[in-house]
């Protein structure tokens, strides 16, 4: 039998490929990671977690405002950019410390630096040779850029603005993706004039109109200027800031152009071609139910294969992973019913089938549909409202959509998402107690279903 030197060589320290490797390492094996920059990839560096901490941090120029109708009073406090960037910093430390700790602790090598492939068994890293009995590619994705004049040199992404040296005044943000939004509601926040553009009629494409409305409708209040269906087509940089001329050939100025316009797979200079493993035509890494490549030996799993690119369902598919090659259990990753979350401001949650998703797959569809003041803003004077939504199969009373929009909807809709998972039906909603007094409990209480369709829009 052939010997190799590891029997999983991981290439990446995010959220998939740590999850894979230590798991791995419980059951035995004998296995390597190698980091080019950072332990915890892109989720605990500038994404989910850095991304959090700012969304709590715009939260309480409201709070404080909010407060004064529960008869608190004094001073509004003044926000410093600088304070929030070392705290986060100090803290996203601790973690890449944690995420080194918790590797060492399971035995696996970490070996710092770029790794590339050779052949189906054999990985270069750091000067060295290695082989294994498996690889997993676990590297993840990189912001898309914008090829149109003066964005390369003057337009920021989602990595730079974790260590923006202070906090723009006024923001344009491109793009109507989770990124856009969310960062449109961190910025309006904390003090920015934001200005989001998006290509297309309605931003979240692919998330239920109903949602992608009142969200709109929400993000306005809070002052947000929203504009769709246009693009960016030149940057200049001017005395007072950088031109930005629109496809529409109006001219604006702001502070900080910010492009979140996608993400592009880590694939280039990684080997693939020399080893033998194909992309498919979004240039991702094309796998099969088991995140096995077109190279028998080399596996590849989170947003390196582009299909649900969040942290969870990195996690899960190193699980399964880890499962198939190393347990003797061949589980393929189930990408149905995966809860999501937006963190915009209001939050968006989710799971299941979007309205107009259900209607295709289904025909006809009941729709449950609440909109209501939450309790809080009765005495703090926002005019925030939640909007939730239940999309019912009626032949089988499944529930096959869950939709909010409001205070802790990503926190609710994990609950939900478990009821979707187990199949629940709208009889089981009903027969759920709620809890008093929660928004949540509104999701156990929606006995009418809405009589008007739902207004026409893309999804
Ligand atoms: P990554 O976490 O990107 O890890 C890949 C790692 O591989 C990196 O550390 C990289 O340095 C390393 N690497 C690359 N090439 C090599 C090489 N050749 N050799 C050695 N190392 C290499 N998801 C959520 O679920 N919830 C959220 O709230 C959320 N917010 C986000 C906010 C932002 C701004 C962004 C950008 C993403 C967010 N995501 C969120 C998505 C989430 O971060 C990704 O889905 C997740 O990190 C994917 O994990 P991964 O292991 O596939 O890749
Ligand atoms: P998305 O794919 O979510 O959105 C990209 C947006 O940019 C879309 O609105 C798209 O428009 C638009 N766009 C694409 N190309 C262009 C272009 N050339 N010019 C103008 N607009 C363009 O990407 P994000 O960057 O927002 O986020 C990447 C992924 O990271 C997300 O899809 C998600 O999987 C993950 N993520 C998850 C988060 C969470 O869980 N809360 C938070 C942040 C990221 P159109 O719709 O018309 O194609």
């Amino acid at each position: 039998m052939t010997s190799y030197d590891f029997d999983l060589f991981t290439i990446g320290g995010g959220s998939g490929g740590v999850r894979a490797a230590r798991f791995a390492a419980a059951t035995g094996a004998k296995v390597a990671i190698a980091e080019e920059r950072w332990f915890g990839g892109t989720c605990v560096n500038v994404g989910c977690v850095p991304k959090k901490l700012f969304s709590y941090a715009a939260h309480f120029r409201e709070d404080f405002h909010d407060a004064a109708g529960f008869g608190w009073s004094g001073p509004v406090p003044s926000f410093d950019w600088l304070t929030l960037i070392a705290n986060k910093d100090k803290e996203i430390h601790r973690l890449n410390g944690i995420y080194e700790q918790i590797l060492g602790k399971a035995g696996v090598e970490i070996i710092k630096g770029r790794a590339t492939l050779i052949d189906h068994h054999t990985v270069e890293v750091a000067g060295r040779r290695i082989t294994a009995r498996h690889i997993l590619v676990a590297t993840g994705g990189k912001p898309q850029r914008d090829t149109r004049p003066g964005a390369a040199e003057l337009g920021l992404v989602s990595d730079d603005l974790f260590f923006l040296p202070a906090l723009p005044r006024r923001v344009l943000v491109a793009g109507g993706g989770y990124i856009a939004v969310e960062f449109a509601g961190i910025f309006n926040g904390l003090g920015s004039q934001v200005t989001q553009v998006y290509r297309g009629d309605l931003f979240l494409r692919g998330f239920d109109d109903d949602v992608r409305r009142f969200l709109k409708a929400e993000m306005e209040k809070k002052g947000i200027r929203l504009v769709f269906n246009q693009i960016i087509e030149r940057i200049e940089k001017t005395a007072g800031g950088q031109a930005v001329t629109f496809s529409d050939g109006s001219v604006a100025e702001y502070d900080a152009v910010v492009y979140a316009i996608g993400r592009v797979p880590n694939v280039a200079g990684l080997g693939l071609e020399a080893a033998g493993v194909k992309l498919n035509d979004k240039g991702a890494i094309a796998v099969d139910r088991f995140s096995q490549t077109s190279v028998p030996s080399i596996h590849a799993i989170g947003d390196v294969t582009d299909r649900v690119n969040l942290t969870p369902v990195a996690l899960a598919e190193g699980m399964a992973l880890v499962k198939t090659l190393f347990q003797g259990k061949p589980t393929a990753m189930d990408h149905a019913n995966i809860p999501t979350a937006v963190f915009s401001h209001p939050p968006i949650g989710t799971v299941g089938l979007t309205e107009g998703q259900a209607r295709r797959e289904y025909g006809a569809v009941d729709i449950y549909r609440s909109d209501f003041k939450p309790l809080k803003h009765t005495l703090s004077g926002s005019g925030e409202r939640t909007l939730m939504k239940l999309i019912v199969e009626p032949k089988s009373d499944r529930v096959v959509g869950a939709h909010m929009v409001g205070l802790d909807a990503p926190e609710i809709l994990q609950g939900i998402g478990i009821a979707l998972k187990a199949g629940a039906t709208k009889a089981d909603f009903d027969a759920t107690i709620g809890i008093h007094p929660t928004a949540a409990e509104e999701f156990v209480t929606m006995r009418d279903r809405v009589a008007e369709p739902a207004a026409k829009a893309a999804e």
